[in-house]
């Protein structure tokens, strides 16, 4: 494990979104990505059950991927996306543009269009998903505005996956945090969280970055701290 907290400077400093994509979101048919096989499988249960629907959802933490908002974008109309980290969002916004170079998504898009039901709609979903994204921009969920001088009208929903165990370095700012987060949403909205339990660093690239050490308990009670019925 690293020595010290990676905060949000660290990832702005040496954050690389290439490798960290390479790494994590690669999907090929040799060798099959359990754990992001797995968290596709759960938003795609959560974004199944019928209370989730409605027009707006912000991505908390956002990163360089889109793998969270595959299911989700099916149903929203508008989607806002928020990272601290510059070259993770405009890692993001290569794919949204459809730039040259941008990383290469279709397997998972694939993988996500056979658990809806049909693995040829896959063209069409990133063509919903690059249209419903409408906005990409820097937050810092420690903030008690994470927009910072931006203030966003009050969301629906709020997906935020693998970056609250990133971002905090205790639990009582894990706790804050979640105060935050759930500042973004309407009365009744929903929180979609998705997080690593029992980690305490991940590591690519010769690169190693804190993990908050998490028990499901210790989350859940977080959440409902933050006044959210779980
Ligand atoms: N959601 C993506 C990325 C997770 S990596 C995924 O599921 O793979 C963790 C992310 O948290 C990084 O993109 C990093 O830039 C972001 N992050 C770290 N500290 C943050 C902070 N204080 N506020 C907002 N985002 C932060």
């Amino acid at each position: 494990a690293p020595a010290t907290f990676t905060g949000a400077d660290v990832y702005q400093r040496s954050f690389d979104p290439r490798e960290y994509l390479k790494e994590f979101y690669s999907l090929s048919e040799g060798q099959p990505n359990v754990f992001l096989m797995q968290n596709l499988r759960s938003l795609h249960e959560m974004f199944s059950l019928d209370g989730l629907r409605g027009d707006t959802l912000i991505d908390v933490g956002c990163g360089p991927t889109i793998y969270q908002l595959l299911s989700a974008c099916e149903r929203f109309q508008e989607i806002i996306a928020l990272d601290y980290t510059d070259q993770n969002r405009r890692e993001l916004e290569k794919w949204l543009r459809d730039e040259a170079g941008a990383f290469d998504w279709r397997p998972v898009v694939k993988y996500v269009c056979e658990l809806e039901g049909d693995r040829e709609k896959w063209a069409e979903k990133e063509e919903t998903l690059r249209r419903k994204v409408r906005r990409v921009l820097k937050c810092d969920v420690t903030a008690a505005n994470p927009t910072g001088p931006v203030s966003l009208p009050p969301a629906d929903c709020v997906v935020s996956t693998l970056c609250l165990e990133a971002a905090c370095k205790d639990l009582a700012t894990f706790r804050g945090a979640l105060r935050n987060v759930g500042a973004l949403l309407k009365p009744g909205g929903h929180l979609v969280l998705l997080t690593v339990l029992r980690e305490t660093y991940y590591a690519f690239n010769q690169q190693v970055f804190s993990c908050l050490r998490l028990e499901r308990n210790t989350v859940e009670e977080a959440v409902e701290g933050a006044g959210f019925d779980v």
